[in-house]
């Protein structure tokens, strides 16, 4: 389907918010965080994770969002065959962290979804587990054209591991949400999608109790009931008035304390849905990396490559080694007006300057480059191209900042350096209490966008 360039932006959003999560909590797993705590994305805890590492939750939300980039249809026995086949593939990785159910159904090592099934539902203790609801994420991708067949792929892909009543029907309300989040851009997804469940009565009072109360009254959040209401505690209780609330909303999952990671992970999905993959801050992003050697900007593209079903990418973030520019003037080149470490270019430069790091404000090619290489999702137009316009001109402007005083040099660009470049110099410049007006004058080719000079040196 046609999807805008904020929807297609919404749908990146999905596995990299899940992942930012995941990375997010994984440190306090187990936990429960002092009033005081700084929660970061720092590592550590239980499984000794790296800094911006993702654990199991993620993993898994990979084998879904792989199967359905090979085209998997989620509606047939082969469909689901390929998803059990990535579950298993993980399990065979050794990972560090794995659920009770989900080791216990994988270790049969079924062949087969069906068999799979089959072992779920006749085995443990665990299945009103929050594993299933912690990977349901990329189902929404495949189905952004069809709100039964998105509810209906959740149920079937929850139930290869856990099929009790409980832990499909929070996938089912969850898949839907997360759908109407990437088309509409709002959390209101959440109460429609309760009528799709087995009991619409009870996940209204539910989600009720969850908006009201407080995480004492869902503590035992490894249970998947628990573990969407205190998902949902925190995105409404969290300040929704900037995409910032990502951020926020995600911090109160780990501060709501025990299984931190998995909480945020369900929170991130539909918060990335929501505010899309430009509200997720380059400083996590970053970082964050794991099974199976993937990083951030990797799940944008898989998340892309899942919803544009013919692998097209006129809007998203591309799957071609190398994009052309061909056309295009992209030979500029500057240096910044109030700090020489900061080269400003157009396209031609940013795989043979010799610089750290490199800031691609426009879409790039898969080949890696030598520098450390940050991707940020910006559109050359006015903010109904760019739902967070303020906040990613000021994260590239802070992510210059950070990696300048930690001595590296950055070349900043984009197709023509003449409009994205120019922006984020300029935010650069307001942000080192400096003129903007001089970038104009280091550029006198730039013709930056309105809106984006506006934006920029507010
Ligand atoms: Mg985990």
């Amino acid at each position: 389907m046609r999807l805008s360039a904020v929807q297609c932006d919404r749908v990146a959003g999905v596995l990299v918010g899940t992942a930012a999560g995941d990375a997010l909590g994984a440190g306090y797993e187990f936990t429960k965080p002092s009033k005081n705590a700084v929660i970061d994305m720092v590592g550590g805890g239980h499984f000794r994770w790296a800094p911006g590492e993702w654990t199991d939750d993620t993993s898994m939300t990979i084998g879904v969002a792989r199967a359905l980039a090979e085209s998997a249809d989620l509606g047939t026995s082969e469909g689901l065959d390929a998803v059990a086949a990535e579950f298993l593939r993980w399990y065979d990785s050794d990972p560090a962290d794995i659920g009770n159910q989900t080791r216990a159904v994988l270790s049969h090592r079924s062949r087969t979804a069906v068999d799979m099934v089959w072992h779920a539902k006749n085995l443990g203790e665990h299945k009103q587990g929050n594993g299933s609801l912690m990977r349901t994420a990329p189902v929404a991708l495949a189905y952004l054209d069809d709100l039964q067949g998105c509810v209906d792929a959740a149920a079937a892909v929850s139930e290869l591991t856990h099929p009790a009543g409980e832990a499909v029907d929070a996938c089912r309300i969850w898949s839907a949400a997360i759908r109407y989040a990437v088309l509409h851009g709002s959390f209101d997804g959440v109460r429609k999608a309760v009528t799709l469940s087995s009991d619409p009565g009870r996940w209204n009072h539910l989600l009720d109790e969850a908006e009201h109360g407080a995480p004492e009254n869902f503590s035992n959040n490894g249970w998947v009931v628990h573990a969407l209401q205190t998902a949902w505690w925190a995105i409404t209780n969290a300040d929704a008035s900037s995409p910032r609330h990502l951020q926020q909303a995600l911090e109160l999952c780990v501060r709501a304390g025990a299984d931190t990671d998995t909480t945020a992970a369900i929170a991130g999905g539909l918060l990335g849905a929501r505010w899309g993959v430009s509200a997720i801050p380059a400083r996590w992003r970053r970082i964050m990396h794991g099974y199976p050697g993937l990083r951030s900007n990797d799940l944008a593209r898989l998340a892309v490559r899942i919803a544009f079903d013919s692998g097209r990418d006129e809007l998203g973030w591309p799957q071609a080694d190398i994009i052309d520019y061909q056309g295009y003037r992209t030979d500029h080149k500057a240096v910044h007006p109030h700090d020489d470490g900061v080269v400003l270019s157009g396209a031609a430069h940013y795989s043979t300057e010799p610089v750290d790091a490199v800031l691609s404000l426009c879409r790039v090619g898969t080949t890696p480059i030598r520098a450390e290489h940050i991707e940020f999702w910006l559109v050359d137009g006015g903010v109904d191209r760019n739902a967070n316009l303020d906040f990613v001109l000021d994260d590239a402007a802070r992510t210059i900042n950070d990696l300048r005083r930690a001595g590296k040099r950055v070349l900043v660009h984009c197709v023509e350096g003449k409009s994205r470049t120019a922006a984020v110099a300029a935010r650069y410049a307001v942000l080192l209490g400096r003129n903007p007006d001089d970038v104009r004058k280091a550029m006198p080719w730039a013709k930056p966008h309105p809106a984006l000079w506006a934006s920029a040196t507010r």
